[in-house]
């Protein structure tokens, strides 16, 4: 199987059966991304216990690609260090925009390289990503973050 197939395949899996695709109560870090070129609006939560990520949710409404990288998104945080989520995001975001060789640590996220095919597709991917960024910047105030 090439890597476009398997991305497909991802894809669909994920967005039929999104993985922690629900609320977390309480939650101590919180952002509402939003993708207006899409309609992708994906709110994304977290709750960290000593710097770590205890638990993990997103909810919403979007595109297969939006709702695919947010159950992958959630699914490759649980339990890291903020920093760590940190570095993968940057990773993440580089993988999808940049033309370069990226860290080994991404594992599974490695398919959504495909993405770079359809730059506007681009955005639907990034977009919890982004929301994962507001959220551990800005704690549990109510926000939202766009990608326009
Ligand atoms: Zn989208």
């Amino acid at each position: 199987m090439n890597l476009d197939e398997l991305y497909k395949q991802m894809i669909l899996e994920h967005n039929k059966h999104p993985r922690n695709f629900k609320d977390v109560d309480p939650c101590t870090h919180y952002s509402h991304g939003k993708n207006p070129l899409c309609g992708d609006e994906f709110k994304v939560m977290l709750r960290l216990q000593s710097n770590c990520v205890e638990e993990i949710g997103f909810l919403g409404v979007g595109c297969a690609i939006s709702k695919a990288s947010g159950s992958m998104m959630t699914d490759a945080l649980k339990g890291k260090t903020v920093e760590e989520c940190l570095a993968l995001k940057d990773q993440f975001l580089d993988l999808v925009t940049q033309d370069k060789e990226v860290g080994s640590s991404l594992g599974k996220l490695k398919v959504f390289e495909g993405v770079k095919q359809f730059p506007v597709r681009v955005k639907c991917a990034a977009l919890v990503w982004r929301a994962l960024e507001d959220a551990l910047e800005q704690g549990s105030e109510e926000h939202t973050v766009s990608t326009e």
